[in-house]
């Protein structure tokens, strides 16, 4: 038996897994115990990796060799790569040629690997010369950028997993940590057993299984978490229990947020937020931490956890930087225990946008908007500039194929056909492109319906590179098997088109890619070099971590500029941030209600998640009946109380219907939420709610419900919440 150090495909938390093979196949996995972010735990998911990459599985699922369809319609039959490779950038230049480079469009995906990552977005910004690109990040954790950009001057979250170990209280929102980061959660778990006193706040619509383990549990509004912080400023404002000390040393824009909180009064935010008055002082007295310590002595520190509840949402970017302004306003960031820490949703979103992968970012976290930092870009890609107009982004790239302006679209390892919100539109743009590349491990998922070319993807247990988890930690991720079938790397993918491209659009002229080696771990190596290169004195350096660290000392968080010896736990414990004149700064922003309130004729407030046991839209954990007992099937969850108001009984099927679309699910009690809200996981696609379109195709999952509205600085959709009715089927 061989075995080999990975890293856990699935969720942000990052697990160290070591792979066990006979060589051709994979056989077992088992937590790695010396990695720092799981010391050897795995969840339900992690832990049965192994039975998703089994021989009987890859076959049955995988796509294993390049397809193309001759027509809309008809069967995609098997084609050799060079046939498919030629095709795909003979119709990508043509559509550059006649429509220029905007008429294309890259969407990728948080589960790629970094030097993916990276040579994608050399090749839609370097070499043809569009910002169309982005990522299902930007359904993830873009408002957390966001809010992290405009408070502390960088996409750096500040904070560590040794935290939890070290907080007095972890106040979490829009998290259920539980069943989204389970070994983060086994590790809260361990906090608390070590420290009973600890406090703990959850503030969430519905009473998670994360809630359980509050001692004060805020179930507030959907929608109303700005107000919420807000208050607690507020109370904390009139308490005396601000750090002025902090506040005057470190940070800016402070009267103009008091200006705003001034009427967030407890009493006018428990309106808002449908919460007690009472509960909302006592949140912002834990969370100062000055209960029962010495006058003049350290607080209790304070760590926030935070996810998709804050992230996905119209106001996510104001929603991150109110809780952020607590953590400025009591002086809690810095120090052990003490900060600010958004919970990644996907395995390696941070690595994506540490290359630049956004339609907004460039490498390193340069800003495209910046001319310094393009021309820096074009100097370090060797090209004569990169462009300056902004890409689409998720929701826009979509719209603007189903309008017409984008007619070629490259889709890598995700599956907007199921994800993205308003499916209607997305569908539409899938069907108006008039080229439709779809780059997957996975035949099975709805976008391959929709894909002219299919290229076939190695994915985990065959790949080799990076990725960053929540606590800016890169992993090594190891192949311990040959690709199947056909199979190729995601970056040998992206670097095959650029080098068919580079000849169309750069004759003659010396590549931009030049990754070569004995093998291909020595060229995602040379792109990872390549990559470190470009980090050299930005916030994110990590010129001193070569792969022959990573294989030394094992995985480090970033900065790790040349010369250091291990990477920081915690960032800002001086003071200092990122900004021009090296202060945090407040940015007050007011309450905004919900893009789609609650209407008479969408009564219902609809909110989506994850299920403990599934990943995205199941193309892995699908393949996987033990994975199905802890949900077996779609479920619609409403409040018992709210059931024979619409002669529902549990089980019965009812159509519920947005302002976009309708999927029918069978109705469930729970009296998690609360009357007038329900509940749906994001997991069901079409195939497990039933029914086929005219065209075969099954039929979209919840999202066919969401609504596309974004947050303007994060451009982030609200996924978290859609005015709904419910109806008997
Ligand atoms: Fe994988 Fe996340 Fe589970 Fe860790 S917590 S084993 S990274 S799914």
């Amino acid at each position: 038996m061989q075995e080999n150090r990975s890293t856990c495909p699935y969720c942000g938390v990052g697990c160290g897994v070591i792979i066990q093979s006979d060589g051709d196949t994979i056989t077992g996995v088992r937590g790695d115990p010396h990695h720092p972010a799981n010391f050897g735990r795995l969840c339900t998911k992690g832990s049965t990796l192994h039975l998703t990459a089994s021989r009987p599985v890859t076959l049955q699922t995988r796509l294993l060799q390049p397809q193309l369809r001759p027509q809309r319609g008809q069967a995609a039959h098997p084609i050799d790569w060079d046939a498919a490779l030629n095709t795909a950038a003979q119709r990508f230049a043509a559509t550059i040629d006649r429509h220029g480079p905007d008429a294309v469009g890259f969407y990728l995906s948080g589960q790629l690997l970094t030097e993916d990552y990276y040579v994608f977005n050399k090749l839609a910004k370097g070499l043809i010369g569009t910002n169309n690109i982005d990522t299902n990040s930007r359904l993830c954790m873009s408002s957390a950028v966001a809010g992290y950009k405009a408070t502390l001057g960088a996409d750096a979250p500040p904070a560590c997993y040794d935290d939890l170990a070290h907080a007095q209280c972890l106040f979490i929102a829009g998290s259920n940590t539980a069943w989204a980061h389970p070994i983060v959660f086994r590790r809260i778990e361990d906090a608390r057993a070590a420290n009973p006193a600890m406090k703990i706040i959850v503030a969430d619509p519905r009473r998670t299984d994360t809630a359980a383990m509050a001692d004060l549990f805020l179930p507030l509004l959907p929608g109303s978490d700005v107000m919420l912080f807000n208050a607690m400023l507020h109370v904390m404002l009139r308490e005396g229990w601000v750090d002025q000390g902090y506040i005057a040393r470190h940070t800016s824009g402070f009267a103009d947020l008091q200006a705003v909180v001034q009427d967030c009064t407890p009493e006018r935010a428990a309106a808002v937020c449908g919460l007690p008055p009472q509960d909302i002082a006592t949140a912002a007295r834990w969370f100062a931490g000055v209960e029962g310590i010495a006058e003049g002595g350290p607080r209790r520190p304070t760590l926030s956890l935070y996810c998709q509840g804050l992230n996905q949402s119209t106001s996510g970017t104001a929603k991150n930087a109110a809780l952020i302004h607590l953590h400025l306003a009591c002086g809690q960031i810095g120090q052990p225990g003490a900060g600010p820490f958004s919970l990644t949703g996907q395995p390696n979103a941070m690595g994506g946008r540490e290359v630049g992968g956004l339609a907004n970012l460039l490498p390193a976290h340069r800003d495209m908007a910046n001319p310094d930092h393009r021309a820096e870009v074009a100097r370090l890609w060797g090209v004569e500039s990169v462009p300056a107009r902004s890409g689409k982004t998720a929701v826009e790239m979509f719209q603007a194929a189903a309008d017409g302006e984008i007619k070629a679209l490259w889709i890598a390892c995700t599956n907007p056909a199921q994800s993205l919100p308003d499916q209607t539109t997305v569908r539409r743009a899938l069907q108006r492109a008039e080229f439709v590349v779809v780059q997957e491990a996975f035949a099975t998922t709805a976008t391959a319906q929709y894909a002219d070319l299919l290229l076939p993807a190695t994915t985990w247990g065959e790949k080799t590179g990076t990725v960053t988890n929540s606590e800016r930690r890169i992993s090594r991720v190891r192949a311990a098997v040959a690709a199947p079938g056909g199979a190729r790397h995601d970056w040998q993918i992206a670097l095959a088109l650029a080098q068919r491209l580079e000849r169309h659009l750069r004759p003659g002229q010396p590549t931009l890619f030049p990754y070569t080696g004995d093998t291909a771990q020595a060229c995602a190596e040379a792109i990872w070099n390549e990559h470190r290169e470009t980090t050299r004195g930005r916030d994110l350096d990590i010129t001193g971590l070569t792969w022959a660290a990573l294989e030394a000392d094992g995985p480090q968080q970033w900065p790790y500029p040349s010369g250091a010896r291990a990477g920081r736990a915690r960032l800002y414990a001086d003071g200092v941030f990122p900004t021009p004149d090296g202060r945090a700064r407040f940015v007050p922003a007011a309450w905004q209600p919900l893009s789609e309130p609650p209407s008479a004729r969408y009564p219902f407030s609809l909110t989506t998640g994850r299920l403990r046991d599934q990943w995205h839209g199941m193309s892995r954990t699908g393949t996987l009946g033990q994975l199905f007992g802890h949900a077996s099937e779609p479920a619609l969850q409403m409040h018992p109380q709210d059931l024979p108001r619409l002669q529902l009984a549990a089980g019965d099927l009812a159509h519920v219907t947005s302002a976009r679309g309708s999927i029918i699910a069978p109705v469930q009690a729970d009296d998690t939420l609360a009357p007038g809200q329900v509940f749906m996981a994001m997991h069901w696609g079409g195939e497990y709610l039933g029914g086929r379109s005219s065209m075969g195709r099954p039929l979209a999952g919840v999202n066919a419900l969401t609504t596309p509205a974004f947050c303007p600085g994060s451009k982030q959709p609200e996924l978290k919440h859609a005015a709904v009715k419910v109806l008997k089927a």
